[in-house]
């Protein structure tokens, strides 16, 4: 059977801008027949994310992930529907994902690396699986949960890096759910800080873009900031860290203003900064969502629950077609994207 697919096409070289022409959409064919065990999908949803950028590379810098390898099919987060099944516990039009799922429209997979889902849990909005109701709904609640020691009624303040992203959206959410009295995010442009604001339930946001981010968040958290989800790293995170209270709490989500550079992860903080966290015993602990399997069941239950309630406001960035994919990792790269960035292969 004839299908496209995208491949590696050239890495951007560890301290190197990834554009568009580094992936590269071409026809490939998959075999006719199922075999025992397998199942034939097509593609329904891609995911793009930050992590994806160490995968570019021939060295991730990570033993968690591995390189793609040029001219090899690209993989990531994706969501489909079965075309067939030799499957026992799968059926011809069941909805199923998997976090290595390959850039393809069609493809035949192992049945036991893929999981069902029940649309009816994100009233229908499959692609919520891979965002809100996936890996980057359960990256930040659980960071919250495990690294924020937020404690409902403690009137905590907290400040959100990469606050209109996939992941910072929804910590501000989830960080007032969970009991802090006032969030604040700091995003890329008036529009993202607006979005934040107006639906989102922020009390304020910052456009780093713009003007002294310091003297705006000095303003802004008058008590100091007790807990602060990273998503950025570098200055923006020594301006927050700088205005942090004793016994507060960072929880290192990512680094993305660091990705393009050949940098150990975490990154160190800066000495000055590292002097204050010091000094103020701030706790930042790595995170990693994927050490914490053991409650992704129940914790996606609690975030369908609170989509469906109307308590957590989803945003996505939806790109139409596998041809641009490249081009859609590029612009959430560079702060294209509001919410969940997302590629629709097929309807
Ligand atoms: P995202 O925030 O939806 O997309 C990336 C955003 O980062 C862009 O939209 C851009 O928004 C911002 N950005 C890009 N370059 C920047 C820079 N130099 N300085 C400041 N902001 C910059 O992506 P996401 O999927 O939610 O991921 C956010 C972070 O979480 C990433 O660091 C990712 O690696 C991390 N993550 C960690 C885990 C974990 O287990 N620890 C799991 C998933 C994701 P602006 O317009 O605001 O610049």
């Amino acid at each position: 059977m004839i299908i496209q697919r995208v491949v590696l096409n050239s890495r951007p070289g560890k301290n190197g801008v990834p554009v568009a022409e580094n992936f590269r959409l071409e026809q490939s064919t998959i075999a006719d027949t199922v075999q025992a065990g397998q199942v034939r999908v097509k593609t329904l949803y891609l995911s793009v994310d930050p992590y994806m950028r160490c995968r570019m590379n021939e060295d991730t810098g990570s033993d968690y992930l591995q390189p793609w390898q040029l001219s090899e099919v690209a993989d990531g987060g994706g969501i489909g529907v079965v075309e067939e099944s030799k499957h026992p516990n799968l059926a011809k039009g069941d909805f199923v994902t998997s976090f290595t799922w390959p850039w393809q429209t069609v493809a035949i997979l192992d049945g036991d690396s893929l999981q069902k889902l029940v649309p009816q849990l994100v009233n229908g909005r499959l692609s919520y699986f891979l965002g809100a109701a996936g890996i980057t709904g359960l990256t930040a609640l659980l960071g919250i949960r495990e690294k924020g020691h937020v404690a409902a009624g403690a009137n905590q303040t907290m400040v959100v890096s990469g606050a209109a992203g996939a992941c910072g959206s929804l910590a501000g959410q989830i960080g007032r759910l969970e009991g802090c009295s006032r969030v604040v995010g700091i995003a890329g442009t008036d529009e993202k800080c607006s979005i934040l604001v107006q639906e989102m339930g922020f009390d304020a946001a910052i456009n780093y873009k713009k003007g002294d981010v310091a003297k705006q968040l000095r303003e802004l958290c008058p008590g100091g900031v007790d807990v602060y989800f990273d998503n950025v790293g570098g200055d923006i995170s020594d301006t927050v860290i700088s205005q942090m209270n004793q016994n507060s709490h960072i929880i290192l989500c990512g680094q993305i203003s660091q990705y393009n550079k050949d940098v150990p992860y975490p990154p160190p903080l800066s000495p000055d900064t590292e002097k204050i966290q010091k000094e103020r015993n701030i706790t930042r602990e790595r995170f990693l969502v994927l050490n914490y399997m053991d409650k992704h069941e129940a914790s996606v239950l609690q975030l369908c629950q609170w989509i469906q309630e109307g308590k957590l406001k989803v945003r996505e960035t939806v790109v139409e077609g596998l041809a641009n994919i490249g081009a859609a990792f590029q612009s959430m790269m560079n702060g294209g994207n509001i919410g969940k960035q997302i590629v629709l292969i097929s309807k």
